[in-house]
């Protein structure tokens, strides 16, 4: 969002803010990104949202093995904000396992873009997590509020001059009366189908197990093709990652668990 002094403080764009490795690598060699930890205990895939309103103008879908060049991205999004006195603002979102936004589409501020992952050059489940400005990469957290922590539990050392994003008091003081972020943080809606008549009574099931009322539920509606379709919609973003991840373990490809929409 920008600020009433003209400058940008960008949206998280995960829920937990932990620090893995800084605008510098942990060994001291230039990042210019940051990573943030998406594994918590035995789960990484997390909603990965936009940090400020945008415009989708990179995307990319990782080959499954090429870790080098632009390939090393894995999965990932890329979106143009607003200008920044006068310079063109950009994100990247990295290593995701899956987006859910097309090229050219446009996204507010918290809006669930995609899903974290472990594609592209990888060691392990992070979110990394770039901006560009007039082309070239700043710090992230000279963006941000100071509101994480680094996995060292050590505290964060910027560069001369660098610090997080001071939020003026008169910005402070009128508290979100815009809850635009927040809802499109947690109004989602998702298409899944067509499903053969037994996926979609695991669907089905799986739907009440969660226990998504029927305001957020409509299942099993029959396609054209009198295949069933079913559909979510007000969901939380943790309610959209379970049921991606029962769409994977249900072994539905991307073209079937099509599209969380914002
Ligand atoms: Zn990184």
């Amino acid at each position: 969002m920008r600020l009433s002094n003209g400058e940008v403080l960008l949206h998280w764009p995960l829920d937990i803010h932990v620090l893995t490795q800084g605008w510098y690598y942990n060994d001291g060699s230039l990042h210019q990104a940051v990573d943030l930890r998406t594994q918590i205990d035995n789960m990484y895939i997390r909603p990965v949202y936009a940090a400020e309103d945008g415009t989708v103008d990179q995307t990319q879908d990782w080959d499954g093995h090429t870790r080098t060049g632009m390939q090393s991205y894995g999965n990932m999004v890329r979106i143009r904000h607003a200008p920044y006195k006068g310079s063109v603002l950009q994100t990247r979102y990295a290593h995701l396992s899956s987006y859910c936004v097309k090229y050219g589409q446009r996204v507010k501020e918290g809006e669930i873009i995609g899903y974290s992952g472990v594609t592209g050059n990888v060691f392990g489940a992070h979110l990394h997590f770039e901006v560009i400005l007039g082309g070239k990469r700043t710090n992230p957290l000279t963006w941000l509020d100071n509101d994480y922590t680094l996995a060292t539990g050590r505290e964060y050392q910027f560069n001369k001059g660098e610090h997080s994003v001071v939020v003026p008091e008169a910005d402070k003081q009128t508290p979100s009366t815009d809850t635009t972020a927040n809802e499109a943080k947690t109004v989602q809606a998702i298409l899944i189908g067509p499903l053969d008549a037994q996926t979609a009574a695991y669907f089905d099931d799986a739907a009440k197990t969660m226990q998504l009322g029927a305001d957020r539920y409509c299942a099993l509606a029959v396609d054209a093709e009198g295949k069933a379709v079913m559909r979510c919609a007000t969901l939380s973003g943790m309610d959209a990652v379970k049921l991606y991840q029962i769409a994977q373990a249900q072994g539905l490809k991307e073209e079937y668990f099509s599209k969380f929409v914002g």
